[in-house]
């Protein structure tokens, strides 16, 4: 039997961010990925979740290059992108697009709607008017809106409305992957739930790739097949989100989980709570990264990193300690 082959797989990817430092210091990064390594499947939605400042984001806006790496690999499609050119980028991008959480600040205010999500077909080269008009209004359809706001701009409309055109122009051009980068963080709570249930019928409809990022955990297990956990840079659980939710191994996993309200009012929750904030990605601390807030904290801890390993069938993890805490 083959083994399915991802349509995305990321290598130790390192982006580091250098720091301006005065004349004669050793210059210094920021490390905000720091040696990420994940496969992602056909039509799956791969979640990652994790604290602001996690490097969640720039993992995503790495992988579609908006930000160059530092070292590692990505390869889309069976090609290795690490290192594409400007061309190689637009080309790259007919299949490779990311939703942002902010549409107003994402898409140009003096354009009509209809030339905002026209846009990237004019750039991939299709000439004719009257084809770009009715991709047009077929993806405006598609998400839930009508022609008539082909003509109209962008501050006429809701929050929830304006995430609809922003998600509209990044199907415009049929891509096979999309990174939505906490695209329903900035929305109503009743709005957000009609947009993931409207990114899901998309996945269906168009047999979509996502990786889904947000810092909620309910979110993320609502959306994923798979779910990511990031700490300081780097991944530190990665399961099947079934059983990132009823067995979670890293300490960290733990405590955002344990910060989850549960409606039942009888069920008993083991409270973890994280003391002080994430540590500087500057510095990241030696051995465990999070052994400076674990619960769990043993001597061993700070002597080297743990290996992430995958203790079970698809389940990874980072701690020494995985499965004694
Ligand atoms: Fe906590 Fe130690 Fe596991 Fe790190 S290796 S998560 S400090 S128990």
């Amino acid at each position: 039997m083959t083994e399915k082959q991802p349509l995305l797989q990321v290598k130790n990817l390192k982006t580091y961010f250098p720091i301006k430092g005065g004349i004669g210091r050793r210059p210094s990064y920021v490390h905000a990925v720091d040696g990420v390594s994940l496969d992602v499947f056909e039509k799956e939605t791969l979640g990652l979740v994790g604290e602001s400042g996690c490097g969640k984001t720039t993992l995503a806006r790495s992988i579609i290059r908006i930000e160059n790496v530092t070292s590692g690999q990505i390869n889309f499609m069976g090609k290795d992108i690490t290192n594409a050119s400007r061309k190689e980028l637009r080309e790259i991008r007919k299949n490779m697009q990311i939703i942002f959480q902010d549409p107003y600040s994402s898409l140009d205010p003096r354009m009509t709607v209809g030339k905002i999500i026209e846009e990237p077909l004019i750039v991939h080269g299709v000439s004719d008017p009257d084809e770009r008009y009715r991709r047009v209004v077929r993806m405006l359809d598609l998400v839930g809106l009508r022609e008539y706001v082909y003509k109209r701009y962008i501050h006429e409309f809701s929050g929830g409305q304006r995430q609809r055109i922003s998600i509209a122009r990044s199907l415009i051009l049929m891509p096979k992957l999309v990174l939505c980068d906490e695209a329903v963080s900035a929305l109503d709570v009743s709005i957000q739930s009609q947009i993931l249930n409207l990114l899901n019928d998309l996945q269906k409809e168009l047999n979509l790739t996502y990786i889904f990022i947000s810092h909620a955990m309910n979110v993320i297990r609502h959306v994923s097949n798979r779910v990511g956990v990031m700490y300081l840079g780097k991944i530190v659980e990665l399961a099947p989100t079934h059983e990132l939710f009823e067995n979670p191994l890293h300490p960290y996993t733990k405590a955002l989980l344990s910060a989850v309200p549960v409606p039942d009012p009888h069920r008993e929750r083991n409270s973890i709570i994280l003391e002080g904030d994430l540590p500087s990605p500057k510095n990241p601390p030696e051995g465990c990264r999070f052994h400076t807030r674990c619960p769990f904290y043993k001597a061993d801890c700070c002597q080297g990193e743990p290996e992430y390993r995958e203790v079970s069938p698809e389940h990874f993890v980072a701690c020494h300690l995985a499965n004694c805490v």
